[in-house]
């Protein structure tokens, strides 16, 4: 399998809506997937859509992050018509702000959920608060969609395990040098995930996987991509062409949330609460900058990352306030670091180029 062998996400849901599937719209960035799954509703997440900001524009300030502004977009063209609920977990106030501005001034095309997560430092209380969200959420989804089957949950879980297990392999044997994919390949097989149903995407990763095991070439130096999303697509494609190698990435919408303890035996709630505890430090739960710190050294020091690429969305406040600290403490643990902003589908175009090539030389 190759990235091209991925159905597009407009394919997909063509298909998935053909047989009669429900979606739903879920907007950055951790949520329990498995809740929907096990109401046999497709998540279809929201990250980038590539729509002109136009309508949205007049809806949000002009300091408002890309994210925000795209999906907005991609509501008011009508891109979410079809879907049957929308979903906006409590990532950061960008975020919530949207949620309200949808659901109370809007018309949105469907009933908006909202998802709670509880934010870092965790106190004793936070597992059972997660677990009642947990509950809350499901009965929502049972008024709109429909009961969960009986064992669907539980098997919903089993796919969970399955794809954590996966991405742990797939991180695994990049950081190891055993993948022969370049960032551009590996992080377009690993978004296939935020559109595709586990029953269709585990056999393709599975696939890949096996493909695309072997060892790596490149000479080039090693780098952890740290920040929001792994994009805009040309960054990917430069980072590629100047032979720079991405070992491992601390991103919010990859590894932050991809390489979660697989849920355990039990009770589903329980265990599903315990692995969201349990997941990698990230500016949008409320990490501390020392764990956020210890995480991309240590992350670096396993993968033989020479440096540290921030790609961050411009104006994405949990990033953006974490950086300095941030950059601080790399430096004093002998990791340079490069900062590029992005906008997300915006091209970072060839000075972005020059300094990547800059900075690759440097730590040669
Ligand atoms: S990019 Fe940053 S500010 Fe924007 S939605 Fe994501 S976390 Fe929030």
């Amino acid at each position: 399998m190759s990235p091209s062998q991925l159905p597009t996400r407009s394919e997909y849901l063509k298909t998935w809506r053909g047989g009669g599937g429900k979606v739903c719209a879920v907007f950055p960035a951790q949520y329990p997937k498995e809740l929907l799954w096990a109401h046999e509703v497709l998540p279809m997440e929201v990250w980038d859509p590539p729509q002109e900001p136009a309508r949205a524009t007049g809806h949000l300030q002009p300091y408002i992050c890309s994210v925000v502004r795209q999906g907005l977009e991609l509501l008011l063209a009508g891109g979410m018509d079809e879907v049957g609920a929308i979903l906006f977990p409590h990532t950061c106030d960008s975020l919530q702000n949207l949620a309200s501005l949808v659901a109370d001034y809007l018309e949105p095309p469907a009933p908006s959920l909202f998802f709670y997560n509880p934010k870092a430092p965790f106190a004793a209380a936070a597992q059972s608060f997660y677990v009642a969200r947990l509950q809350a959420l499901d009965e929502e989804l049972s008024l709109i969609f429909g009961p969960a089957p009986e064992g669907a949950l539980e098997e919903a879980l089993e796919w969970s395990r399955r794809l954590a297990g996966l991405y742990a392999r797939a991180y695994a044997r990049r950081a190891a040098g055993e993948l022969k994919a370049g960032a551009a390949e590996f992080y377009a097989v690993l978004r296939g995930g935020e559109y595709l149903h586990p029953r269709d995407y585990v056999p393709l990763l599975e696939a890949w996987l096996e493909r695309a095991s072997a060892t790596e070439q490149g000479r080039g130096a090693a780098l952890l991509m740290s920040g929001v999303l792994p994009g805009p697509p040309d960054l990917l494609e430069t980072l590629d062409d100047l032979g720079l190698r991405v070992m491992h990435d601390d991103l919010i919408s990859m590894s932050r949330r991809l390489l979660y303890p697989p849920p355990e035996a039990g009770d589903p709630y329980e265990a599903l609460a315990r692995s969201f505890l349990a997941m990698p430090p990230c500016s949008t739960r409320g990490s501390s900058l020392a764990e956020r710190l210890a995480w991309l050294k240590k992350l670096a020091r396993e993968s033989g990352a020479q440096g540290v690429v921030f790609s961050v969305v411009k104006f994405c406040e949990p990033e953006l306030f974490d950086l300095p600290e941030l950059r601080r403490g790399l430096k004093q643990a002998g990791l340079p670091s490069l900062v590029l902003e992005v906008d997300v589908n915006q091209e970072v175009g060839g000075q972005a180029a020059t300094r990547l090539e800059a900075f690759g030389e440097m730590l040669s």
